[in-house]
């Protein structure tokens, strides 16, 4: 019996057998769509045909976007949800009172240099200081996390410490961004974090499957496949439209090499705090298999305040959800307290 079916999901899991996904195919391609990402507020005015405009002074968190991500925004319009998360404003200057610069409590958290211990059994590792965008709403806005970033010396340490914590089952790899690393360093860390026998899984935060879905090569699925631990990967989309032909590809490998992947969004004023466009990013996702997994109100970061939306409008906006989508497509809302060993609902 011959099996139709039009279904682009059910390809075979081979890179030449499928000729749409063959834009994700080079290892190295990633790389040099790093190098050749935008760099200036000018460039990317340029790029979109918007009027040069007195742009802020450079800070010590420049504008970073990759040409992928800029394919995305709409040309012309200054109000772009997707140019609104990476354009660096004027607001980013104002002092207001309660933002500050380290709103997490990261640094009281840190068990040695890079390896935070504030979530219960579960660690936290800084594995780069970089990331391949600048989200200006991040909370790394404010703390350089390449002082904090390992190397092999440091991740020596950071195994120690693991050692010694025989509660902790997941390792997370946060930054900056994991797939910032090369496959290389990526491995060997993977590698160390195996020799140590009580942890169990591989959680992975990154924003790369839907700022640079090249990264999400054959190569590096094939050995985190064989790796003992078991992957988690949590992607960080605020929109759907993020979610383009290649990132949709991306999920797809992902997903079909059996990682579950879930979303983390962050509500921002002007991007997503809109009920029928946070209806149609968990759509896209769900459609997509990606499970919705976090609402995030915005960590309280100096500069980020003009992103605020008031958790009142944030709760109204997922009661609405929760009307109109299947139970597992709702994200939970929640914010991350200083001290907290969890997030905390709102
Ligand atoms: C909250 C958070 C975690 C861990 O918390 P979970 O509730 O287990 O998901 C890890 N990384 C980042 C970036 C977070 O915000
Ligand atoms: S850590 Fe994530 S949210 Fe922050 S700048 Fe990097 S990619 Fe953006």
């Amino acid at each position: 019996m011959q099996i139709l079916t039009t279904n682009p999901r059910f390809v075979p899991a081979e890179p030449a057998a499928n000729p749409e996904l063959s834009s994700l195919d080079d290892s190295e391609q990633w790389l040099d769509s790093m190098k050749g990402a935008i760099r200036s507020a000018r460039e990317l005015r340029q790029l979109l045909g918007l009027p040069v405009a007195d742009d802020p002074q450079e800070s010590a968190f420049p504008l970073l976007v990759t040409r992928e991500f800029a394919s995305r925004i709409e040309p012309g319009n200054p109000a772009d949800p997707l140019l609104l998360q990476v354009l660096p404003t004027v607001a980013e200057g104002h002092d207001t009172a309660g933002f500050i610069s380290d709103p997490v409590g990261d640094l009281p958290a840190s068990a040695a240099p890079g390896l935070l211990c504030k979530y219960e059994r579960r660690a936290l590792v800084i594995s780069t200081g970089v990331c391949a965008i600048h989200c200006r709403y991040c909370f790394r806005r404010e703390f350089d996390y390449s002082a904090a970033a390992g190397g092999p010396e440091l991740w020596k340490v950071w195994i120690e410490q693991l050692q010694q914590s025989p509660n902790i089952d997941e390792v997370i790899l946060s930054g900056g961004d994991p797939l910032m690393l090369t496959d290389a360093k990526f491995f060997r860390l993977v590698q160390a974090i195996e020799t140590v026998p009580h942890v169990k899984r591989l959680r992975i935060h990154s924003r790369m499957p839907i700022v640079l879905p090249q990264r999400i090569t054959w190569q590096w699925l094939e050995r985190l496949k064989q790796s003992r631990l078991v992957p988690w990967i949590v992607v960080h989309c605020n929109h759907p439209r993020e979610i383009d032909q290649t990132v949709a590809q991306a999920f797809t490998r992902l997903i079909d090499a059996g990682m579950p992947v879930l979303n983390q969004a962050v509500l921002l004023k002007g991007v997503n705090d809109d009920a029928a466009v946070l209806e149609e990013l968990c759509r896209r996702l769900i459609d997509l298999r990606v499970q919705p997994y976090y609402l995030h109100q915005l960590d309280r970061v100096q500069g980020a305040a003009h992103f605020e939306v008031p958790p009142e409008t944030g709760r109204r906006l997922i009661d609405h959800l929760r009307q109109r989508l299947p139970g597992y497509a709702v994200p939970s809302y929640v914010t991350e307290q200083p001290g907290q060993p969890s997030k905390t609902p709102l």
